[in-house]
């Protein structure tokens, strides 16, 4: 497919939370518009929790007063914080005498389903999005949002503006994605824990997937689904810095890497807090065990991770705030599960990892080192697991980070 000269850019909360801020987002948009690129921005509600148009901020009790919307009504709630962005950033645009126009999700012709607060996107209908930029405006899109086929407002759950960029760049057969945010990049960690954390310059986009899947919140997992299918390339990148960030992309493309490749054996250390880890033993008289207990889970919408079966039992995790509906369940089978929570899953995510000898010991000697015990562990061709305490998720990631030289 030919392409059409067209960039979507993103712009996430902290991007657009206050008036500085917003004077960069214009600036990234001036600098692209000066090279004749047609320019989508999606945006998100500006700010994180806490600040006045936050989407969690909007679901709070002041606004609702204690009342409790249907999840129809919800997600009609949920989509005002782009609204407002959307109406502030072409406002912005405007007054500057660039020609700016805001559609809704819907105008941009997201169809989903009408799973209110989590829709799955069903087609994008960018009719409306190719007329206004044919006639030269800037086309601002609210990210998070879509339309069920009834013309009902949907949200597409978290990390749904990425979603929404992606999506667009795919049905435009936009040239690239950018979503700008308020990091360098995609990095070998989070720099909120590791201070040395490298960005990438590129990462393939199964790499950033499975990061993104093992708790990396830089860019949603979804997203970067969707990006590969279309093989549309992403770039990760900051709203308040220069620099090109990190090119999401097939690695036949990372033509600039010396030698045209970059063979990783570990891209990053990723973690998720807030899991439970749940032990259930063969007991005396119970048959099919592990089939009984993950039934259960399933029946009652539990979602299991971390999954370790064998022939004395089965032990999984869950997340912090389903552990005790998990137990209960366990309970009324009268299975006597033991539970541990306030666990961290930490991951060493790497396309280079299958089959290497003494990796595993690697992880166990720079884990040992700190005192910190392995609750759990279990790994793929890409990933390594380990369940730690929560209290030594921090060390723990940044131990992880230093024996395999993450930083140089
Ligand atoms: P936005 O509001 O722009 O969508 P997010 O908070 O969703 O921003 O994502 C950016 C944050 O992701 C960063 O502030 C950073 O703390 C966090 N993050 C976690 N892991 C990584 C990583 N490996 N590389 C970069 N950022 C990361
Ligand atoms: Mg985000």
């Amino acid at each position: 497919m030919q392409k059409q000269n067209i960039l979507v850019q993103k712009f996430g909360g902290t991007s657009l939370s206050t008036p500085e801020a917003r004077e960069h987002v214009l600036r990234h948009i001036r600098r692209e518009l000066a090279r004749q690129v047609k320019l989508v921005v999606v945006v998100s509600a500006m700010g994180r929790s806490g600040d006045p148009y936050a989407t969690d901020t909007l679901l709070e009790s002041t606004v609702l007063n204690g009342s409790i919307p249907s999840a129809r009504e919800r997600d009609l709630l949920m989509g005002c914080g782009e609204i407002i962005s959307a109406v502030t950033l072409s406002g912005m645009l405007s007054s500057e005498g660039i020609p700016a126009v805001a559609l809704t999700g819907a105008q941009a012709g997201f169809i989903t389903d009408d799973n209110f607060g989590n829709a799955r996107i069903l087609a994008v209908r960018p009719e409306r999005v190719l007329r206004e930029l044919e006639a030269g405006k800037v086309v601002i899109v609210t990210g998070f949002q879509g339309q069920s086929e009834l013309g009902d407002m949907t949200t597409l759950g978290r990390g749904g503006s990425d979603t929404s960029a992606t999506a667009l760049g795919a049905a435009l057969h936009a040239d690239m994605v950018d979503i700008y945010t308020d990091v360098n990049g995609i990095l070998t960690a989070d720099p909120r824990i590791v201070e040395d954390a490298k960005p990438l310059t590129y990462v393939s986009y199964t790499e950033i997937c499975n990061m993104a899947h093992q708790g990396a919140k830089v860019i949603h997992p979804r997203a970067v689904e969707i990006a590969m299918q279309a093989q549309v390339p992403v770039r990760v990148r900051s709203t308040f810095a220069e620099g090109e960030g990190t090119l999401v992309t097939q690695p036949e493309q990372f033509v600039d890497s010396p030698g045209g490749v970059v063979d990783r054996f570990v891209t990053g250390i990723t973690y998720v807090n807030n899991v439970t880890q749940i032990t259930v033993g063969q007991q005396e008289g119970i048959d099919q065990l592990q089939l009984k207990v993950f039934q259960a889970m399933a029946e009652n919408k539990i979602s299991v991770d971390f999954i370790n079966v064998t022939p004395y039992g089965a032990v999984y995790t869950v997340f912090d705030n389903e552990a005790q509906r998990a137990e209960a369940v366990l309970e009324e089978m009268n299975l006597r599960p033991s539970i541990l929570s306030g666990c961290a899953k930490v991951s060493v995510v790497g396309g280079g990892i299958n089959g290497v000898p003494g990796i595993m010991a690697r992880i166990v000697a720079a884990l040992s080192e700190q005192n910190i015990s392995i609750l759990q562990s279990a790994d793929s061709n890409t990933t390594i697991w380990v369940l730690v305490k929560k209290e030594d998720m921090v060390q723990a990631v940044r131990a992880l980070h230093n024996q395999f030289q993450l930083h140089v």
